[in-house]
Formats: structure tokens, sequence, C-alpha cells
């Protein structure tokens, strides 16, 4: 014991010293730092999307502390927002942010990550991506690209679209020039429509000067940012074609893979954290905004039963379809399919059960 003793106070010597002279340790020791570069589709300042990404860009540098330091650029300054894919993949920049559908041209199978006609809201997609092998998939689907991706935000429910003539029959859709991205937009060219994809920063433009006859974005809070009531008179709901859009965060994958687990560890939690945190700030606003858009004279629709059967009907025409044109597409339709159905029925029970008990309440007040 005795001895045991001497030597745990000698233990104690050595580490006392070696604080003390912990200046002198050569800086050949310290950490390796990485300086990454993020670029995105949203436009400067934009809320939610690139202050998630501003938000998430300083996390990690506490996390890390100041390992990873990460540089965020809006659409535009660095790459063109629809080049964003391009350059991560290249390796031009380290990380980018998008939503998955808009890489579509390249990669088909990506559309079913971002967001599915009828098909999973946000808690749906993160049970799906978390729990129930979606992101394993994901990862599949990118990897041949250099790209490892992972979920970093949620819009929740979308709203149907902005609209400057009323749509009471499926004939309304005919000849009508959408901004509308994603398996929405190929359902909504199904039925009739013309699709247009353009980021956020042109939407606005585009549907004033009647480039477009009318547009989806994502909800009250941000179609009010955006400034869609001064352009168009209807707003309808509901976002049957963006049940619960994910947003994505990529990262190169030979820079991920080459950083020591620790910090690989930090990137993903403080993705999943921002996953939470974007979704959190629709739910806590859209509500609100929704009132000063309603204040300010939008007329706000629901759009028909028979119009909501009608496009489901094409919506499930459209995935088979696109299903069919690679292997891949198949597999994760397949696999998403599957997984809508595992959790299916319980929706009824919980939330839309939930809802419905909650607006009978707020029906009965008024
Ligand atoms: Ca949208």
């Amino acid at each position: 014991m005795k001895r045991r003793n001497f030597l745990k106070k000698a233990a104690f010597g050595t580490a006392a010293l070696a604080a003390s002279t912990a200046v002198a340790v050569p800086s050949v020791l310290a950490k390796k730092k990485y300086n990454l570069k993020m670029v995105s589709t949203w436009p400067p300042k934009f809320p939610v999307f690139q202050i998630g990404l501003e938000n998430f860009a300083k996390r990690v540098k506490i996390a890390s502390e100041g390992q990873i330091n990460i540089q965020t650029f809006a659409a535009g300054e660095l790459v063109p927002a629809m080049q964003t894919f391009q350059a991560v993949s290249d390796g031009t920049v380290e990380v980018g942010s998008g939503a998955s559908y808009y890489w579509a041209g390249k990669v088909r199978a990506a559309q079913w990550f971002a967001a599915v006609p009828f098909g999973l809201n946000a808690q749906g997609m993160n049970a799906w991506f978390y729990s129930g092998g979606g992101l394993k998939l994901w990862e599949e689907v990118y990897a041949p690209f250099n790209l490892i991706p992972r979920p970093i935000g949620n819009t929740g429910v979308q709203m149907g679209g902005w609209f400057n003539k009323k749509i009471n029959t499926m004939a309304d859709f005919k000849g009508l020039k959408m901004r509308i991205p994603g398996l929405g937009g190929k359902v909504f060219a199904k039925a009739g429509g013309t699709v247009t994809l353009s980021p956020g920063g042109e939407i606005f433009t585009n549907l004033e000067r009647g480039v477009i006859d009318a547009t989806e974005w994502v909800g009250p809070y941000h179609d009010h940012r955006l400034g869609l009531p001064k352009a168009a008179k209807y707003y309808y709901f509901p976002g049957w074609h963006e049940p619960g859009t994910v947003l994505e965060i990529m990262f190169n994958k030979k820079v991920y893979e080459s950083m020591p687990k620790h910090l690989q560890m930090i990137l993903d939690a403080c993705a999943a954290q921002t996953n939470v945190w974007q979704l959190s700030e629709f739910e806590a606003n859209n509500g609100e905004y929704l009132e000063k858009i309603l204040a300010g004279g939008t007329k706000m629709y629901k759009f028909s039963n028979e119009i909501m059967a009608t496009l489901r009907k094409l919506a499930k025409e459209t995935l088979e379809e696109e299903a069919k044109k690679d292997l891949m597409s198949k597999k994760v339709n397949q696999a998403f399919k599957a997984f809508q159905k595992r959790i299916g029925a319980w929706g009824q029970f919980s939330e839309a059960a939930y809802h419905q008990l909650i607006a009978e309440k707020i029906k009965l007040k008024s």
C-alpha cells in the first residue's frame, strides 16, 4: 500500500510538472484544422434556411474547439445556386446545402429524399432517415458522386401555392405555368401544367412579371418573406406535393472521410440539431404569418376533394414511371413505399385524430 501511495504521489507530481510546462509542447502536436467552404441554394441571410447554415457553422466551430472552420456562402456568392451539387462533388468546395430534388437531372433517385407527393410528413421523413434505413440509402445514392448527405432541416407540410385565378377543377391546371419542383412538379406536368424551376431569389420577380402564372414556395412564414402575397391573390392548401420537405447538407466524401471520427460526429450532431431547429422555426412562425397574409387581403382556399383525389392518382402513376427509369430510383421508391406502408395507419390514430380534436375545440370557441 505504501509503495502504491508513493507511486500515486509521484504520478501526480509528474502531471503537475507536465501542466506547468505545457507551453513548451512542440507545435507539431497541435490538432489539425479543417477550413471548409459551404455553398448553398439560398439567398443571403435568408431566414431559417441560410441562417440555419450559419448557425450550423458556428456550432461546429465551438463544438470542435476551432478544429473545423466553415465559411458560409449564399447562392451566387461563390457558385450559382443550381451548381451546388456539382461544386461539392468536384471538390471545388467541401460542403453544400439545398434540397435533393434540385439534382434530379443528375441523379433521379435523389428526389425521394426531399419530398414525395402524398408521401411522408416531417415526422415520417425523420423516422425514415434515422430509424428506417432512409439515410443509409441516401448515402448509397450519393456515394458515386463523392458526396455524403445528411438532413439539415424540414419545412413541415407546405402550402399548395399562389395563383392568380381560382382552381376549381383539374381543367384549371391546363396550360398553367407554375414554379413547382421535384416529383410534385412532374405530377403537375401530368395534370397538364407547365413546370418551371427557379431558385427562391427569383420567384417573386418571375411571378410579378408574368414569366410564371403560379408558384409554390414553402408556407406562410417564408412566402411572406418572399413577398408572394403582393404577386398573387389566391393561396391554396394543402401542399400535397411537399408534405414534409427535407433540406440537405452534403459533404465532399473524401474530405469527410479524411476527418477523425469525433469531428465527423460533431458534423452529424450539429446537422441533426439544425434539422430540429429549422422545423421548429417554421412551426413557431407559420401561424402568425398566415394571419398577416390574410389580413393583407389574400384569399385562402382548400383544393377540392376531387382535385386531391385526381392528383393523388396521378402522383402514384408518376412515381411508378419515374422509378422505372433507373435501378436506383426503383430501389429508393420501393424502400419509400415500404416504409410509408409500415408506419401507415398510425398517423390516423395519433396526429390526425389529435389535430381534428384541437380544430374542433377552436371551432367551438368562435
Ligand atoms: Ca416548395
